[in-house]
Parts: structure tokens; sequence; C-alpha cells
């Protein structure tokens, strides 16, 4: 048994090395990775609840490696955040996903996730919003989400809610991403205006077998309703999920259900089916 044990700890150690290797291995080919074309962008449609009528579309970030094959963004965007590429990648992806919109229907929302880490340059919301005018793209139509973390980045609290101010100044919208699943949620939403709260997906993939969640999903329903802002629920995978959603009164759904992410030319032609274009 003692030698057994050995095996396992050499095998926990080769493996985290493997691992330490790997994240080495793709923060190093991050770089140029954009220019080399392994970026690219799928859109996954936003509902409306009530009519299921697309409202618009957000835009997720895919890495094709040239070897490895396809990275999800929860492993390599921390990576280009450690690295500082996140700065340069927001703002490709900004001006890619700026870009496809001008061929959607006019009134279609683009929303675009931000790193924590990007608010770190002090032109974020200034360079975003020279990005959507080079576009011809209304602010209105811009939909910027956050994560509750972006917002609690100590001392430069108050330069995000600067650069959060000046975007919704100009009529974008701020959205809490992930919502209930941050540290300190409420504090964030009595010190900041968010224009749209988010119910995380983990919550809404337990509701229907585990009562906390449902609770959790309904009461932040009811506080959305209270506050007077918009509450949209992600990871919609089921008729049964959607119907509950309904009924506690989410105005927006987003998931499986009403739409997978999909490349532009896809997006396109259901757009085009559907009449919206
Ligand atoms: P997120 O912003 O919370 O995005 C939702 C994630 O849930 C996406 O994963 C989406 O593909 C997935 N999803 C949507 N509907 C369903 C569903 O019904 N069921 C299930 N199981 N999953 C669903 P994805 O694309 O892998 O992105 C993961 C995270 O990576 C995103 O979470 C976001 O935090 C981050 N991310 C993606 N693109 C960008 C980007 O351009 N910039 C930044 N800063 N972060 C990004
Ligand atoms: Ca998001
Ligand atoms: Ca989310
Ligand atoms: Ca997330």
């Amino acid at each position: 048994a003692k030698s057994e044990g050995r095996h396992t700890a050499r095998f926990f150690d080769e493996a985290l090395k493997e691992e330490t290797r790997l994240r080495w291995r793709l923060s190093r080919d991050l770089e140029g990775a954009v220019e080399r074309g392994e970026m690219s962008l799928v859109y996954q449609p936003m509902a409306d609840a009530r009519t299921l009528r697309v409202i618009g579309y957000e835009a997720l970030l895919r890495w094709r490696h040239p070897e490895l094959g396809d990275i999800r963004p929860d492993q390599f965007i921390p990576l280009a955040e450690s690295s500082g590429r996140i700065d340069s990648l927001g703002l490709w992806v900004a001006d890619q996903a700026m870009a496809a919109a001008r061929g959607w229907p006019d009134h279609a929302i683009v929303a675009l996730n931000l790193s924590p880490v990007q608010f770190r340059q002090a032109d974020l919301a200034a360079d975003l919003l020279a990005l959507a005018e080079r576009h011809g793209l209304a602010p209105e139509r811009l939909e910027f989400e956050v994560t509750e973390s972006a917002t609690l980045l100590g001392h430069r609290r108050d330069d995000v809610l600067g650069a959060l101010r000046a975007l919704q100044d100009r009529g974008a919208r701020i959205v809490m991403d992930d919502f209930g699943t941050g540290y300190s949620s409420l504090g964030n939403l009595r010190d900041f205006r968010f224009d749209k709260l988010k119910v995380d997906r983990s919550f809404v993939s337990a509701m229907l077998d585990h009562a906390p969640s449902a609770s959790i999903v309904r009461s932040i329903a009811a506080l959305g309703e209270s506050l007077g802002v918009p509450v949209a629920a992600e990871g919609v995978e089921t008729e049964e999920q959607l119907a509950l959603l309904r009924r506690w009164g989410f105005p927006q759904v987003q998931g499986y259900l009403l739409g997978r992410p999909e490349r532009l030319e896809s997006v396109l032609r259901s757009a085009a089916y559907a009449g919206m274009i």
C-alpha cells in the first residue's frame, strides 16, 4: 500500500507538471493567434421569453489551436488575462462582433463579454465607443456583460464604475453576468445601476431538481422586478425550465433550447429564415 501511495503521488506530480506545461504552451501560443486566423466568434441568440423572438446575440470567442484543436474559453481567457493579451483580444472581439452586427436587423443587440482585467485600460470605454461609431452602430444596440468580480477590483473600483458609467451615458447597457455566483452581489446592486441581471446557468440547470436553486432563481426574478431591472436566464435547455422561467416573469431567456452559439453565416441564414432580415 505504501508503494501504491508513492505511485499515486508521482502520478499527480506528473499530471500537475503536464498541466503547467500545457498552460505555458497555450499562453505562448496565444500570441499571434488572431493574426494566424485561429480565433473566431460564434453568436448565441437571446430571446424574448414570451414571444421567443430573437432580440440579439451574445458573441462568444473560439480558439482552434493548430495542433491541440478547440480550446475552451474557460481555459484560455484566464491565460490571456494573466499575460495581458486580453486587452487587444477583447478589442478584436468587439471589432469583429460589431462588424458582424451590421448585417443583422436594425434593432438586434450585440452582447459582448468584458473581462475585469480590461478595465485596467483607462480608455476602454472610449475605445469601445469609437469602434461602435466606426461601424455605424448606435450604442443603444450594445450590451456589455461584466461578471461581478469586475466591480470588485478593490482600489480600481472607481475606475471600473467610471468606465461602465461612460458606456451607459452614451446609451449602451451594462449587464451583470453570472448573477448569483459572485461575492457581494447585493452590494454591487446597491452601488451601481445595472441595466440587466443575467442569472447564472448553474442555478437554471439545477432548478428543476434542486429546490434551493429554484428559490434563488425565483427570488432573483422578484428582485429584478422590484428594482425595475430586467432579468435574463442563461443555460435554458428544456421546455420545463422555460415554462417555469416564464411563470416567474423572466423577460429574457438564452440557452440551447432557444439556440446554440453559431457561426455568423448560420446566424444570418436563420435570421433570414425567420424573416428578421
Ligand atoms: P458566459 O459569458 O457565462 O457564457 C455562457 C456560456 O454558456 C458559453 O460558454 C455558452 O456557450 C454556454 N451555454 C450557452 N447556453 C448553454 C446551454 O443551454 N447549456 C450549456 N451547457 N451551456 C450553454 P463558452 O462559449 O464556452 O464561454 C465560456 C465563458 O468564457 C463565458 O461564459 C465567458 O465568461 C467567457 N468568454 C467567452 N467569450 C468571451 C470573450 O469574448 N471575452 C471574454 N472576456 N470572455 C469570454
Ligand atoms: Ca456572458
Ligand atoms: Ca454567464
Ligand atoms: Ca461564465
